[in-house]
C-alpha cells in the first residue's frame, strides 16, 4: 500500500531554490533513511511532509490525501505525521508524562486517565516508566530522545519522521536510541530517517535516499550501497 506519494516537490526561501524537484513513492511499513552533505535539504524535505514548511509547488498524497490541497486539516496532518527534532522538543516546564499526555488530552480530546494509561505504556515500551514524574531537565539526552518518541507514538501516528534523532546525543546514549527506532521499525512503522548513522541505514532501513543540492540523486536498497566496491 502506498503510504507517501510525492510528485515534483519544490521549496524555496527567497531566491534559494532547497528542494528543486523530488518525486517518490514510500510504502506502508518502509523504513527509510536519508544522508547527504549539510544544506542539501534533508531536513526541509522532512518538514515539507508534515508541513512544518510550505512547499513553493509541487504535491504531497499521504494515505490517499494530498495534504497541500486548500482546507487541508494540518493539525490532523500533523497528528497522522509524527516527528522527532535532533534537540528534542520537550516541554521543559511538563513532566515526562505531562509531555506525552498534552497532545491526546488536548487534540485527540481523549480522558485524562486514558491518556496517562496510554502514556504508562510507551514509557514502559521505551523503558523509562520510572521517569514518569521526572521534568525534562533531569533526564540524559538519549532518555530526553525516548521520551520525544514516545510522545510521538501517543497521538498514534501513521508515519514517523525523525530529524538527526541522535546527533545531539553523547556517544553513548546512541544505542539506546537506535534500538527504539529498531524497534519500532521492526513493529512496522512507516519512517523516514535524516541520520548520520551508517550503521541504522545499513542494518535498519530497507532503502537509502542520498540527497544532494536539492534531488533525490539515489534511492537504493542498502546492501546495493554498502557493499560496492
Ligand atoms: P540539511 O538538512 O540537508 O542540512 P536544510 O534543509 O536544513 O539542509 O537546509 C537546506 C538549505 O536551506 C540551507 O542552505 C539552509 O541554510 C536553508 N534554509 C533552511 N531553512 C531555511 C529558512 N527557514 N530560511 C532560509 N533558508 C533556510
Ligand atoms: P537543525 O539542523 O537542528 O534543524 P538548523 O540550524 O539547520 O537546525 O535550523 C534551525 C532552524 O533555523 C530551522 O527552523 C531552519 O528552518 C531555520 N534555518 C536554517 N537555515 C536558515 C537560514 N539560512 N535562514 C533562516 N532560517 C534558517
Amino acid at each position: 500500500k502506498e503510504m507517501i506519494k510525492i510528485k515534483d516537490l519544490k521549496k524555496k526561501y527567497g531566491n534559494l531554490e532547497v528542494l528543486k524537484g523530488i518525486s517518490t513513492v514510500i510504502k506502508e511499513g518502509e523504513v527509510i533513511s536519508i544522508i547527504g552533505p549539510s544544506g542539501s535539504g534533508k531536513s526541509t524535505f522532512l518538514r515539507c511532509i508534515n508541513r512544518l514548511e510550505e512547499p513553493t509547488s509541487g504535491e504531497i498524497i499521504i494515505n490517499n490525501k494530498n495534504i497541500l490541497e486548500r482546507g487541508a486539516d494540518i493539525n490532523k496532518i500533523r497528528e497522522e505525521i509524527g516527528m522527532v527534532f535532533q534537540h528534542f522538543n520537550l516541554y521543559p516546564h511538563k513532566t515526562v508524562l505531562e509531555n506525552i499526555t498534552l497532545g491526546p488530552i488536548r487534540l485527540k480530546k481523549i480522558s485524562k486517565p486514558k491518556a496517562e494509561q496510554l502514556a504508562m505504556e510507551l514509557l514502559e515500551k521505551v523503558g523509562l516508566a520510572d521517569k514518569r514524574d521526572a521534568y525534562p531537565n533531569k533526564l540524559s539526552g538519549g532518555q530526553k530522545q525516548r521520551v520525544a518518541i514516545a510522545r510521538a507514538l501517543a497521538m498514534n501516528p501513521k508515519i514517523i519522521l525523525f530529524d538527526e534523532p541522535t546527533s545531539a546525543l553523547d556517544p553513548e546514549m546512541i544505542g539506546e536510541v537506535l534500538e527504539v527506532m529498531r524497534e519500532l521499525a521492526h513493529a512496522g512503522m512507516t519512517m523516514i530517517v535524516v541520520t548520520h548513522e551508517m550503521g541504522f541505514a545499513k542494518n535498519v532501513a530497507n532503502r537509502v535516499f542520498f540527497m544532494d543540492g536539492g534531488y533525490i540523486l539515489e534511492d537504493a536498497k542498502p546492501a546495493e550501497l554498502f557493499e560496492n566496491p
